[in-house]
């Protein structure tokens, strides 16, 4: 689960992180007003749940109130495209208002999960800002990682290290020691999946300070934090997803034509890999989990069926838990109601398979029934081709 940055920033705050003075604001009025107490002088920051905006004219300094206002109205009136929003863009709802610091040096860093070591990682760079990406492809050298031991922690020398890598001493060395331990505090607290400050900037005047800040909680452990759901920005999200989230449905966007309902994620991912084999381009996926019901099936199909981008359906159903004449119906039922022509291939095994196929063969849907993985999905393809 993502939040906004002002939000990310509210929680670096209360672990001793020091940020700008913000105000949070809904409209050009609001920015105005937010810029007039600030003294006129301020940036203006669309909240999105993606970053790359200070290269896409998200992010503006502004010299007085009435800019502010104007390129607030610029800002609220289209979807931000960035280099990590995808062509369409998010919508900007809020716009963080916040004073305009004297920035002498910017760094990165983050903590994040390392699922392959099991651990969290401490990644840290002199050559922060909005170039990191450049930095990483073409000198990795400059990016220092350290893995953090899961039973002791982060140790201050370990901290100390880092800071004197990115080239602190003095004072901001130790300030930076500090920071970093609160930091790990905070990912450990709210169960994080990253925290991010990109940049971390040393101000003129010679303080540490979080220019910007991204946060992920991990979504097993949103039931830990009862005020993590209140903190959603619907308007961010692709309203497909919503709708599956409400069913307990994993649904993924992609940037294909076939739409695929799978049941469980490690077949979701054998069904993408083999479609692609085949030359097919999946749209989405769609997870109805282990023991879907009928009624899940249906909802999943519904919810496929409303992507624009899907020209054709795959089903991949092993039906261990699930029988195959339960998903049959739900298929039939969700078809029949939306009066669905579009192709569909199912491919399904385990209980009561004959039973499912034959109900899928009297449906009167486009449908064929492939007789194993390979076959189903190469017969989507061909009927897309
Ligand atoms: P993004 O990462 O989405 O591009 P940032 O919040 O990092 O957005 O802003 C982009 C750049 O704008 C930063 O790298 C920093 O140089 C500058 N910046 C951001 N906030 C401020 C601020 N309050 N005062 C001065 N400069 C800022
Ligand atoms: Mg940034």
């Amino acid at each position: 689960m993502n939040i906004h940055e002002y939000q990310a920033k509210e929680i670096l705050n209360s672990y001793d992180i020091p940020i700008p003075r913000g105000h949070v604001a809904l409209t050009s009025d609001q920015v105005e007003r937010a810029s007039k107490m600030m003294g006129g002088r301020c940036v203006v920051k669309a909240q999105i749940y993606a970053g790359g905006r200070g290269k896409a004219g998200g992010v503006r300094l502004v010299d007085y109130p009435e800019q502010a206002q104007e390129y607030a109205k610029e800002i609220f009136s289209r979807p931000l495209v960035t280099s990590q929003t995808g062509p369409a863009g998010l919508k900007v709802r809020r716009i963080l208002v916040e004073e305009a610091v004297e920035i002498a040096r910017e760094f990165y860093l983050s903590i994040t999960l390392d699922r392959e070591n099991s651990c969290y990682v401490l990644i840290a760079s002199a050559e922060g800002g909005m170039d990191i990406e450049q930095v990483a492809l073409k000198c990795p050298q400059k990016i220092h990682t350290l893995p953090i031991d899961p039973l002791t922690g982060l140790r201050p020398y370990q901290a100390r290290k880092i800071a004197l890598e990115l080239g602190l001493t003095g004072s901001v060395c130790e300030d930076c020691v500090e920071l970093l331990m609160n930091l790990y505090r905070a990912s450990q607290e709210k169960d994080c999946t990253l925290i991010e400050i990109n940049p971390l900037v040393v101000t003129k005047a010679g303080w540490l300070m979080a220019m910007d800040a991204k946060i992920t909680f991990d979504d097993n452990a949103v039931y830990r934090h009862r005020e993590y759901p209140d903190m959603m920005d619907y308007s961010q999200l692709d309203p497909l997803e919503i709708t599956a989230g409400k069913y307990d449905l994993s649904y993924i966007k992609l940037t294909g034509s076939i739409g695929c309902l799978v049941n469980g994620a490690g077949l979701a991912m054998a069904t993408l890999d083999v479609l692609k084999e085949c030359g097919g381009d999946p749209a989405n996926f769609l997870d109805v989990g282990g023991g879907a019901t009928r009624e899940k099936v249906a909802e999943a199909f519904r919810i496929i069926l409303q992507d624009k981008d899907v020209k054709g359906i795959f089903v991949n159903i092993f039906g261990g838990i699930m029988r195959c004449d339960v998903i049959a119906n739900g298929i039939i039922e969700a078809a029949g109601e939306v009066h669905c022509s579009l192709p569909i291939v199912v491919r399904m095994d385990g209980s009561e398979v004959e039973l499912g196929k034959g109900l899928l063969r009297e449906s009167g849907l486009n449908v064929q029934v492939g007789d194993n993985l390979g076959d189903a999905a190469s017969r989507i393809v061909k009927m897309l081709g």
